[in-house]
């Protein structure tokens, strides 16, 4: 017996989406080491940059110098950037005395900026070098987090793309695997571990994995469940090495986070009542706290600016579980297969604009005026000194959201400016 239809995705026609090109205001993809350096404990991540880039980490990680931070800049000065001294030279020293002086590193990311690509600096040769040369102790990769055509949760793809040709090869007798992509919180993770492991699958495996030495196998055994809607180019490389993607809801809510289980339960063939029995608990505990938040969001109207490509299920969640009005769903890049099963929940009729054009959607914003913005941090205080309460989409990626036992908290992120309004109000 399989599982029912209920919550697994529908092939569907998707809603139109009208595309937007113009000034973008977003953060680069060096931000998502901010969240990764927590995620991979023996990783370092190398930015080779400029002191504007060095100043981004710094100051959006919030880490003291002398506290010995998993992530650093190799500061291309201007000598480099005319080309007159030997950019690779000086890497390899920065990267020998690091590893020098801290030998608890066993993963070195060399992380690609705009200065490092206008230069042309070869971070994958340079990664090749220095991965030759300090192994087998250290793994040495390479990505782009470049700000140049990219959104800062392309930060988290690119650097999980990286990871998959450093995977071993599962062996084709291996039993089938299931491979949970996408950074989440540790908390999260263990709560979902638990939940596979009640519907009795055993071959669970997590990427990016907590040390570099737990790097899962990958082959035509594994189904792959993205965590995150943001990783086109990592589902893209697991292909090509044979696995095959779960098509899903993503786990934010508990509609979200049923639908999500209830995929994998299909693909591995997993009986409906053992299903239920495993989730019935945890998503009534999400209905439960979700009620009172309800009451506060309910017809509250949302404006989504593009920015963490997580606007979609949010989208889906806020308009579904908590009854708020979305008035406009930006998304910086919509991989329709990705999110096919959440176009299908979307609210009739709402517009879903792919790109940016900054100003003319400020227009829309202005006219429309949302009792709620989610927004980048650029565009967030202009906006509430003209009034408008607005929400960080960039918290969406430092906060524990998936889940049945974070629902509330997710919930939480879009009340609590409101309230916070309401009281300035008084
Ligand atoms: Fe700025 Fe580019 Fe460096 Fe990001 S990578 S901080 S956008 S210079």
């Amino acid at each position: 017996m399989s599982v029912p239809e209920a919550l697994l995705p529908t092939a569907c026609a998707t809603p139109p989406v009208r595309f937007e090109r113009g000034q973008r205001e977003v953060f680069c993809g060096l931000t998502g080491i901010v969240w990764l350096h927590r995620k991979i404990q023996d990783a370092f991540f190398l930015v080779v940059g400029s002191r504007t880039c060095a100043h981004l980490l710094q100051s959006a990680a919030g880490v003291m110098i002398f506290a010995e931070p998993r992530f650093g800049t190799a500061i291309l000065e201007e000598r480099d950037l005319a080309g007159l001294a030997d950019a690779n030279e000086e890497l390899d020293r920065i990267v020998g005395r690091l590893l020098e002086r801290r030998p608890d590193i066993r993963m070195l990311f060399l992380v690609g900026s705009c200065p490092s690509e206008v230069i042309k600096l070869d971070l994958g040769r340079a990664a090749q070098r220095l991965d030759r040369a300090h192994a087998p102790g250290v793994r040495v990769l390479s990505y782009s987090g470049s700000g140049i055509e990219t959104t800062f949760t392309e930060g988290e793809d690119a650097c999980l793309a990286a990871l998959v040709p450093a995977m071993p090869q599962a062996s084709a007798a291996q039993e089938t695997q299931l491979l949970v992509v996408g950074a989440l919180a540790e908390i999260v993770e263990d709560q979902f571990r638990r939940i596979f492991a009640e519907l009795g699958l055993r071959n669970v495996a997590f990427l990016p994995p907590r040390r570099a030495g737990e790097l899962p196998p990958v082959g035509p055994n594994t189904k792959v469940l993205l965590a995150q809607p943001f990783l086109s180019a990592t589902v893209a490389v697991l292909e090509r090495r044979g696995a095959h993607r779960i098509p899903a809801l993503f786990p934010l809510g508990a509609e979200g986070t049923t639908g999500w289980i209830r995929a994998v339960a299909n693909a591995f063939g997993i009986a409906a009542a053992r299903v239920t029995a495993v989730t019935e608990a945890g998503e009534r505990r999400a209905q439960r706290a979700l009620e009172g938040l309800r009451e506060e969001l309910a017809g509250k109207r949302i404006f989504m600016f593009p920015d963490s490509q997580l606007e979609v299920p949010l989208a889906r969640f806020l308009s579904r579980e908590l009854d708020m009005q979305p008035i406009e769903i930006g998304t910086p890049y919509l991989n329709r297969d990705l999110l096919s099963a959440e176009l299908a929940l979307l609210p009739a009729g709402v517009p879903i604009v792919e790109g940016q054009d900054v100003e003319a959607q400020l227009d829309r914003c202005r006219a429309a005026r949302p009792d709620l913005t989610l927004c980048g941090l650029g565009l967030a205080n202009p906006l509430e000194a003209e009034g408008l309460a607005t929400k960080w989409s960039i918290e969406l990626c430092f906060t524990p959201i998936h889940g049945y036992d974070q629902a509330a908290d997710l919930a939480g992120l879009f009340s609590r400016p409101l309230a916070r309004r309401a009281r300035l109000r008084v």
